[in-house]
């Protein structure tokens, strides 16, 4: 298993070495980049008094809405290096193109191969691929990239279609899967309508992307704990984005994703931009180290994390990600209680005869939040709203309002205009 060298050191050595790579970041962002420099002139930054991660602080934060408005001025290289072509959604409903050189797409293989090394993936591994290698996605690309640099085996079979998932571990005996987690559970009902031996197949565990599958204290969360009771494979969270194009994975003692300081800077900022302590909530914020194209400084991700910073068991000292609690403007005040949609989700996934769902939010008359459930029911036996709503009360707190719909009607309400990822949350805020 391959760990880079700096990962093992202290934090304050590793402290070090990340303030030696800020110092070639920020010339190059100062000299390449038409953004930073002009906020660099209008804040009267001079950038060799920025030295130490405490430093970084007087710089002002990136937020979405810079990299959608003003996405050219992002971009530090001639149009003809560019070589890959990815966007991600932006906060205006506009995609935000990221461009990618030659030399990014190479980090972003070496990122993949010490996240995937980090989960223990090893070159006689072989993974079946179940996420997008196209449509302009980033993170299948990622993952192919960072398994061929590791000399794994790859099977690029894309999301859904459970028969060519089943016929691929059949036919190529593959012991990993890369997938959303909440498709797991898709499968394996696929598997038991069509009497597949799926608990004796090859299959040993599953790198998951996208959906947090544990709660803060590290305990497998419903959807983790829905998928282990059934099918004995070991999870390994991931948690990425494209405009970090670095990964926080987990390692095999699934304590939270460890941060790789050769990739990244990752501040946790509370709603003033200030640090929070460790055991308080904060706003995932990074700076890229080695990015060729579209580098970031303090980037607002509008993740909300715990973090950790004792070491970890498998020899890495680096700060480890709890599970994304939330999008920062997806909280919602309700009844005087603070949530996230993912508690919601949890709490939903958890009831059997829920089939999907969609959360609604407004604002009522009181100027609060109001939470409207719309679930999907399908054939399974069906529960009482009381028992729905005395759930959410004893996770939660508080139970929000929930009305019974046909779960084809929630599916088409989930997937409007052809869009990539179903929507489970509507704000009307
Ligand atoms: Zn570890």
């Amino acid at each position: 298993m391959y760990i880079p060298e700096i990962e093992t050191r202290s934090l304050s050595e590793i402290k070090l070495f990340q303030e030696k790579r800020l110092k070639e970041l920020l010339p190059y962002l100062e000299e390449h980049s038409a953004f930073y420099k002009a906020l660099f002139k209008k804040n009267r930054i001079d950038i060799s008094e920025i030295n130490t991660l405490e430093d970084l602080t007087r710089i002002p934060v990136t937020t979405k809405d810079d990299l959608q408005s003003r996405t050219d001025d992002f971009l530090c290289v001639d149009k003809r290096k560019i070589i890959d072509y990815v966007t991600t959604s932006g906060t205006l409903g506009e995609p935000v193109t990221f461009a990618m050189t030659n030399s990014d797409l190479d980090r972003l293989a070496y990122n993949e191969y010490i996240s995937f090394s980090c989960a223990g993936v090893e070159e006689e591994d072989v993974f079946q691929l179940m996420v997008t290698m196209d449509k302009r996605f980033m993170a299948g690309l990622a993952y192919y990239l960072g398994l061929r640099k590791l000399g794994a085996g790859i099977i690029r079979v894309g999301p859904g279609l459970q028969e060519l998932q089943f016929e691929s571990i059949r036919r190529y005996n593959p012991n990993g899967l890369i997938t959303v987690p909440s498709f797991i559970p898709k499968l394996i009902d696929y598997a038991e309508q069509n009497e597949i031996d799926y608990k004796s197949s090859s299959v040993k565990k599953a790198v998951c992307i996208g959906e947090p599958i544990r709660n803060n204290d590290f305990t497998l969360n419903t959807l983790g704990k829905k998928i282990t009771d059934k099918w004995d494979i070991q999870l390994y969270s991931t948690y990425a984005s494209t405009e970090m194009g670095t990964a926080f994975t987990e390692c095999d003692a699934g304590k939270g994703g460890h941060h790789h300081p050769e990739m990244i800077i990752v501040e946790f900022l509370d709603e003033n931009d200030q640090p929070v302590a460790e055991g308080e909530p904060g706003e995932v914020t990074i700076t890229t180290l080695g990015v060729e194209a579209m580098p970031l400084l303090r980037f607002k991700t509008g993740d909300i994390c715990y973090h950790h910073t004792e070491p970890c068991s498998c020899g890495r000292n680096t700060i480890r990600l709890g599970p994304v609690i939330g999008r920062k403007q997806q909280m919602l005040k309700f009844k005087g209680t603070t949530l996230f949609p993912p508690a919601i989700y949890d709490v939903l996934n958890e009831i059997e005869c829920i089939e999907n769902y969609i959360i609604e939010v407004s604002t009522n008359d009181l100027g609060t939040d109001e939470i409207l459930i719309k679930a999907g029911c399908g054939q399974k036996k069906p529960v009482s709203e009381k028992t729905i709503k005395d759930h959410f009360r004893a996770k939660l707190r508080v139970a929000p309002e929930i009305v019974f719909y046909d779960k084809k009607e929630i599916l088409k309400l989930q997937f409007p205009n052809n869009n990539r990822k179903p929507v489970t949350f509507i704000d009307n805020r």
